[in-house]
């Protein structure tokens, strides 16, 4: 399969190079030269697959030849090692629960394959290669987990200081090895920055890759679970609309190209919090990012969502398109606490900041009779414990992969301005 930079002034890219380069030379991201739609036949009998089944036949067009098959179904089988339930919870509602993995939230499988196909394209090779990530949360903590102990990878997490959660911090700041934490004075937009800065800099001699979704093999995985879930709930035979709440929209983005691929998805909600950029364009007709403000679902505290502009390419580049298949809603912390405690008397259901926000988007948006929602629960409660225990009656039981980190010793390095960055990489 081939890439080429949405910014259209670099050279069209093989996979490989697209992995390992992370952003284009144009600083363009890679977007897939040409996707081909799934048979009929595998949709229809989708629940004739095992998930690894499905996750190879998904994938493996835009990997092409450059992973054998064996090695290909491998990666899928440690990428794909936990459960994606799908749990009611209202009469046409459910939440599709993506955190059951090492770190407990989505991103870890994003950051398992990309990790793995990193670790395949570089075993020949005598360079390390830097992995270099900005986090607003949980990127850090799945992609230090995915890329520990991962052969001639080294991985620079930069956080903003005192943005990210207690257990977020301890996630990426204590598993040591291959893994070094940068704590940046400033918020995400400026850790995004940073990296973007250092990729441009001819100082650095060092192979530099990133693992924001803007990679696409962080980005491309995260369409299996819309497959998975699609295999839950077809024989209901409803119209389904998905609602995922969106930062840097990659996550919805993988949903869209899993529509694209055939996929029967009615409609799609991104829903995020008061960082607003994208429902104010879809209202206003006029793209305007902002710096990033603070909330409580401080994932999605992005200003400038680096994914959208591949969802406009999946639209062909036309607000109306888009705008026919694709809502966007926002909300604010009152509204997602209240919207928390609403789900919890009704059912019983803890919702994370995130996931409640998801919801809020279905409802905003309306479901008709013969439509039924789904909000993508994108990390379990516990990471939120505060903001969870502070809104819900509830303790939060901490689970045993959190448990293992949670008494570590953070270690990071504190960094202000690009230069310390820079002078990190440069050691
Ligand atoms: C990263 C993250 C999001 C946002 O996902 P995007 O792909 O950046 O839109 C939402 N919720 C949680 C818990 C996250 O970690």
């Amino acid at each position: 399969m081939k890439y080429y930079s949405l910014h259209h002034k670099s050279p069209i890219s093989t996979f490989k190079n697209a992995v390992v380069q992370g952003l284009a030379k144009d600083r363009g991201i890679y977007f897939p030269d040409n996707i081909t739609k799934l048979s009929n036949h595998f949709i229809k009998n989708i629940s004739d697959y095992t998930n690894h089944e499905i996750a190879y036949e998904v994938i493996k067009q835009f990997v092409g030849d450059e992973i054998p098959a064996e090695k290909l179904k491998e990666i899928i089988a440690k990428t794909v090692s936990f459960d994606f339930p799908v749990v009611k919870v209202d009469d046409n509602i459910a939440s599709l629960e993506l955190f059951h993995g090492p770190t407990m939230a989505f991103k870890d499988v994003g950051a398992k394959f990309m990790a793995q196909c990193l670790e395949y394209f570089n075993k020949d090779n005598d360079d390390e290669v830097t992995v270099l990530v900005a986090t607003s949360g949980d990127t850090g903590g799945a992609v230090a987990n995915g890329f520990l102990g991962a052969k001639g990878v080294n991985v620079v997490i930069l956080y903003p200081s005192g943005k990210v959660s207690d257990i977020q911090e301890k996630q990426l700041t204590t598993l040591g090895q291959n893994i070094t934490a940068l704590e940046v004075d400033g918020v995400f937009d400026d850790c995004q920055e940073m990296v973007k800065t250092a990729f441009l800099d001819e100082d650095i001699t060092k192979t530099l890759t990133s693992a924001n979704s803007i990679n696409i093999a962080r980005w491309l995985p995260q369409m299996f679970y819309f497959f998975f879930a699609y295999k839950e709930l077809h024989k209901s035979h409803k119209d389904l609309i998905f609602s995922v709440p969106s930062g840097n929209f990659g996550n919805i983005c993988a949903g869209v190209m899993a529509q694209k691929l055939g996929l029967p998805i009615k409609h799609f909600v991104a829903s995020t919090n008061i960082n607003d950029t994208v429902p104010n364009y879809l209202m206003s007709g006029i793209y305007k990012p902002k710096p990033s403000k603070a909330t409580i679902s401080n994932a999605m505290d992005v200003g400038n969502p680096s994914n959208f502009i591949r969802i406009q390419e999946l639209f062909s580049n036309d607000i109306d398109t888009l705008k026919s298949a694709f809502s966007s809603y926002r909300f604010t912390d009152d509204e997602t606490r209240a919207t928390m405690t609403k789900i919890y008397n009704n059912s019983r259901y803890v919702a994370d900041p995130h996931g409640a926000v998801g919801y809020l988007g279905l409802k905003k948006h309306g479901l008709k009779e013969n439509e039924f929602g789904v909000f993508l629960e994108t990390a379990h409660p516990v990471k939120f414990k505060d903001v969870v225990e502070e809104t819900l009656p509830v303790n939060v039981e901490i689970p045993e992969q959190i448990k293992k980190v949670i008494n570590n010793t953070k270690v990071a390095i504190k960094a202000s301005t690009y230069q310390d960055l820079k002078a990190y990489l440069m050691k």
